[in-house]
């Protein structure tokens, strides 16, 4: 099978199990693990934030960084596609009390105008007052787009200048940033807090880090131990992580490649900015996805009429090439 639903479902390579298994570790509860450690310290440098704090999951990591910004009952405001509103199911209400309101957007890219025509710092006492934004960088609800950089300038501009909150779901941030060239902690540092996602193209089994100002850290590091997700030598967990950084970073552009590649022969496919490719599908989306799985070709429905391959090195180009030819005759 070749395995187009996610960046998820990429296997340690024989490398990253040798990093594990050699990993030194500690009890993390107790701040002793020296790999975490060194994962927290490594990826606040990257994204250009005083503190890092590892997590089970990207959820978990934007679950603990919205609550540092938003009090329960407070709003955060977001994408209509955003995986905080719709792949979370529910949690920031669920578990923070966090209203949502979200935002339209030119196929996921942010616009600071749409954000501010909602935003209401100060809403007084008969309207819920907006704590928070969150963006996602890439967007994989809308294919991988990265979001425009000026934009992002603009809305941490005008966040900064009335108090409001700024969070990036960068989940596929890496893929931004090979994509573009644009320095990881340029784009974070916009931000007060963001996620980043090691288990997704990146190849980690497991694991998110969240980074932010040392005290949000501090504050994110006693939330997540209420919430029942303290780990113990989860030295073994972060060492993936360190080697993903260390050989599976600059590899993403190949991804890239791969999902042009793709999406070059499947006539209505619009070219992937990262390694998404939305397609169009003249028949429910649903049929295409068993037709694809039974000529040997996974990848989702993301809607009743689209289909979504996501390239990572769980596929070689040849692989992508042959699923292009299955995609262009199914659709
Ligand atoms: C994968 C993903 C997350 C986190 O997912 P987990 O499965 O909880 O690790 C968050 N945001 C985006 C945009 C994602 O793609």
């Amino acid at each position: 099978m070749i395995d187009l639903r996610s960046d998820t479902i990429t296997q340690p390579t024989a490398g990253m199990r040798a990093a594990m298994a050699s990993a030194e570790v500690g009890d993390d509860v107790f701040g002793d693990d020296p790999t975490v450690i060194e994962l927290e310290r490594r990826v606040a440098e990257l994204l250009g934030h005083e503190a890092a704090l590892f997590v089970v999951s990207g959820s978990l990591g934007n679950l603990l960084g919205v609550r540092s910004l938003v009090e329960p009952g407070g709003e955060l405001l977001c994408d209509v596609e955003a995986h905080i509103v719709r792949h979370e199911l529910g949690a920031h209400a669920a578990v923070h009390q966090v209203t949502t309101r979200t935002f339209s957007s030119d196929g996921g890219r942010v616009s600071a105008d749409r954000v501010w025509a909602l935003a209401a710092p100060d809403a007084g006492p008969y309207a819920v007052s907006t704590a928070a934004v969150a963006v996602e960088n890439t967007h994989g609800g809308w294919g991988g787009v990265v979001q425009p950089h000026a934009e992002l300038v603009e809305l941490s501009r005008r966040c900064r200048a009335v108090g409001i909150g700024l969070h990036l779901d960068g989940a596929r941030l890496w893929n931004a940033h090979v994509a573009t060239g644009t320095p990881l902690a340029e784009t974070a540092a916009l931000f007060d807090t963001a996620t980043v996602c090691l288990s997704k193209g990146l190849g980690a089994p497991v694991g998110s880090v969240l980074v932010s100002s040392r005290a949000r850290i501090a504050q994110a590091r006693i939330q997540r131990k209420r919430l029942g997700a303290g780990w113990r030598q989860a030295g073994i967990l972060a060492a993936a992580g360190l080697y993903a950084l260390d050989h599976h970073l600059d590899r993403l552009a190949e991804d890239h490649d791969h999902a042009r590649a793709l999406a070059a022969l499947v006539p209505g496919a619009p070219t992937p900015e990262t390694n998404m490719i939305m397609i169009p599908t003249s028949r429910p989306a649903v049929d295409v996805v068993a037709d694809a799985a039974a000529a040997g070709v996974a990848l989702t429905a993301n809607d009743p009429h689209t289909v979504r391959a996501v390239t990572s090195l769980a596929v070689t180009a040849d692989e992508c090439v042959r699923a292009g030819q299955v995609l262009a005759d199914l659709r």
